[in-house]
């Protein structure tokens, strides 16, 4: 699955944010619209199914499982576990993890895992993967839908590569939405699969997809961080916890993201309540100083949104400099144009003098000639007078 055509930016910045012309894509940063038809399609079968197949109440009960249920196995799986680990389990435990989250069809937990941590360790930067730096829809589904991360980061997740039974669930990922939906059918029927499975698939993507979008954009900075990481009531309502996102990329370390009571976040409760049973273990939260500290507030230096602004402001001038340039460009090109023409007009005007004095040259010569054959004339004249004179004094 992967990325795009153009909106909010439809752009990529290839080095540090804004400093080349922005906005172009290299080819594997391109829509690849081939392998992107199951994503496409499920959204439409998504949308035109339940006008066919009606909503059951059965149906309503599959779309919330599939939403908010497997939703779960993203956050406190795929996230929370997989990615940042930030709690411990039994090893069933963790395959049942892995096998919730590749249902959600988002790939496998390696791949998904992997490319995460990248997103922390460059967030922001030119090698993050999904920064909204790169534009809004870049960052909600167009690096999915491009071919330049296809491939599982094995590097980056050696830590769980290294178990056989995650790697078969990562390399055969495309099974378990299916069983999902088989799922949805048999309990639902048509109207389960369609408003229950295909909606539900569709929300839950986007659902997640807003983590790297959305909120990197809406909501409030509570801690000085180096990327634009913001903290959304919202966003954590429909993602059981996800939209303190600032919390998280402040201390990502953490299983719980809503640092404070008053900040909701169903994935912790769940992994508490688990925890009390033995499931999983040593879940790690801030330390009362962690949480006190590093506040926008107390006047510390925002070097994230610092960062944004400079990002942005330095490619409106890389982009003014490009439409000055080409100003410059064309109004040279003008000039020499009109240099040309007037050079033209010159060359003409003095062949057209060079004519006419040679005109009044020749008009001259001829006056001239004209004016010896009268004087030899007269002077013929004058001796044949002078003779005819002397003949007649002889
Ligand atoms: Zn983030
Ligand atoms: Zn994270």
């Amino acid at each position: 699955m992967h990325d795009t055509p153009p909106d909010t930016t439809g752009t990529v910045e290839h080095h540090s944010p804004g400093a080349r012309a922005p906005y172009e894509r290299a080819p594997d940063e391109k829509v690849n619209w081939r392998s992107s038809i199951p994503f496409l399609l499920v959204h439409v079968l998504a949308v035109a199914g339940p006008f066919v197949f009606g909503v059951s109440w059965k149906a309503v009960v599959v779309f919330l499982v599939m939403v908010w249920g497997r939703e779960w196995f993203i956050t406190a799986g795929y996230h929370r576990y997989f990615a940042h680990r930030s709690y411990k389990t039994n090893r069933a435990f963790q395959l049942l993890l892995a096998v919730g989250g590749a249902s959600c069809a988002q790939k496998g937990p390696l791949w998904w895992a992997g490319h995460h941590r990248d997103h922390h360790r460059y967030s922001d930067t030119e090698a993050d993967i999904h920064s909204p730096l790169r534009g809004f829809w870049w960052s909600h589904v167009g690096w999915i839908l491009c071919d330049k991360y296809n491939e599982v980061p094995h590097e980056r997740i050696k830590d769980f590569a290294k178990y056989p039974e995650l790697r078969f669930v990562d390399k055969w990922n495309g099974l378990f939405p299916w069983l999902a939906g088989i799922a949805a059918y048999l309990y639902a029927g048509w109207s389960g699969l369609f408003f229950g499975f295909f909606l539900g698939t569709v929300v839950l993507w986007h659902n997640t997809f807003f983590v790297n979008s959305l909120a990197h954009v809406m909501g409030r900075r509570r801690y000085v961080t180096e990327d634009t990481s913001r903290n959304s009531w919202f966003i954590a309502v429909t993602t059981l916890g996800e939209g303190w996102h600032n919390n998280h990329h402040y201390y990502q370390a953490s299983a719980r993201n809503g640092f404070f009571w008053w900040e909701l976040d169903v994935t912790y409760y769940v992994l508490k309540v688990l925890s009390w049973f033995g499931v999983v273990r040593d879940l790690k939260v801030p330390t009362a100083e962690i949480l006190a500290a590093n506040r926008v507030k107390d006047g510390n230096f925002d070097i994230g949104t610092f960062k944004a602004h400079w990002a942005h402001a330095s490619a409106a001038v890389a982009r003014s400099h490009a439409s000055l340039g080409a100003r410059v460009a064309e109004s040279k090109a003008h000039a020499v144009e009109a240099l040309a023409e007037r050079r033209e007009t010159l060359h003409e005007r003095r062949e057209a003098l060079e004519h006419a004095i040679e005109a009044r040259k020749q008009a001259l010569d001829e006056f001239v000639q004209g004016s010896m054959a009268s004087a030899e004339d007269l002077a013929r004249v004058t001796r044949r007078g002078n003779r005819e004179l002397g003949l007649l004094d002889q």
